[in-house]
């Protein structure tokens, strides 16, 4: 067929073999490769190959056993620099939702691996989460992951953990970043509140699923912290003893900054608000670290909420 049509070309035109040749391939290669990029550029496409990329980095950080592959990703919203926002969702619970975020800084390695790989462990225990409603946004700032070396901040120069539109924003973001923050380009909350895609895409999973919990990992700073309604904090406090002993981990009461996600969620909306700061962002100890917490992760999940924010508190056992 092509070979008929490239001669009735030369025939007709009187070109030379070279020029008709080339002007039949393009004719018929164009729509092909024309499709060949809509595919690509499909939100399907976009998504495998952010997929690929993301196990091929992670493979370079020696994690060989979190392929991102086989798990259900939604993504609607994209960063600056066009990379999907992925999440999944777990269980068959309708509400009663549980949130959990990893690389919100984009140099805090490990706490990606921690995340994609209790993707990996619900997608195998199905048992585990059957009554639940778990959600896992596994790697809030691709753009600062992604980058060479890798940012805390987003594309756009922005602490993502400072951006969140919280009631003190206008009035204390810059003021603070000015003064206690000195300017550290590593802390810029943004021009404005709610200005970066990665954070709209948290307040949208906020909305979307209303979770009574939320656990997000950060690194190095070594402790566990805590927000949450105020009417219940000691219960929550008393539980998170707990946890910090089992899981061998300090507990400290870190308080939250104009912006932050644990001003945003925990203090202003009075959703259990679980900070797990790691000791450190070496990729290497990504696997002992899943260890060391998964025990910690499955107790949050397990952990009854009655109520809907902000009237949540904590089902005491034996009541
Ligand atoms: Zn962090």
């Amino acid at each position: 067929m092509f070979a008929a049509a490239c001669h009735f070309f030369l025939r007709i035109t009187g070109w030379p073999l070279k020029t008709a040749g080339i002007f039949c391939l393009c004719f018929f290669l164009a729509p092909a490769c024309a499709d060949a990029a809509r595919v690509a550029d499909s939100p399907a496409g976009e998504l495998k190959r952010f997929l690929q990329t993301l196990d091929n980095l992670n493979a370079r950080c020696g994690w060989t056993d979190v392929s991102a592959a086989g798990i259900a990703w939604e993504h609607h919203r994209t960063t600056r620099n066009r990379r999907p926002l992925i999440f999944a969702r777990f269980g068959g619970g309708a509400g009663n939702c549980i949130l959990f975020l990893g690389g919100v800084h984009g140099d805090e390695r490990p706490t990606v691996y921690l995340m994609l790989k209790l993707a990996r462990y619900l997608h195998e225990h199905p048992e585990v989460v059957k009554d639940h409603c778990i959600v896992i946004a596994p790697l809030v700032n691709p753009d600062g992951y992604f980058a060479a070396p890798p940012t805390r901040v987003n594309a756009a120069g922005v602490d993502l953990n400072r951006n969140f539109p919280t009631r003190d924003w206008r009035r204390d973001a810059h003021r603070q970043w000015r003064t206690k923050g000195r300017k550290n380009p590593r802390y810029y909350p943004g021009a404005t509140a709610g200005s970066e895609p990665e954070t709209l895409f948290q307040t949208a999973l906020i909305k979307r699923f209303e979770p009574q919990k939320i656990l997000s990992v950060h690194s190095p700073l070594n402790f566990f912290d805590y927000d949450g309604p105020s009417s219940d904090l000691d219960s929550f406090e008393q539980w998170m003893e707990t946890i910090s002993r089992e899981a061998n981990h300090p507990l400290k009461k870190f308080g939250y900054y104009p912006g932050s996600l644990g001003n945003y969620a925990g203090h202003e909306r009075s959703i259990f608000m679980l900070t797990l700061e790691l000791s450190t962002s070496d990729p290497k100890q990504g696997p002992g670290y899943f260890r060391q917490f998964l025990p910690a992760f499955l107790k949050f999940i397990q952990l009854p909420v009655a109520g809907v924010p902000p009237f949540t508190r904590l089902v005491k056992h034996g009541k």
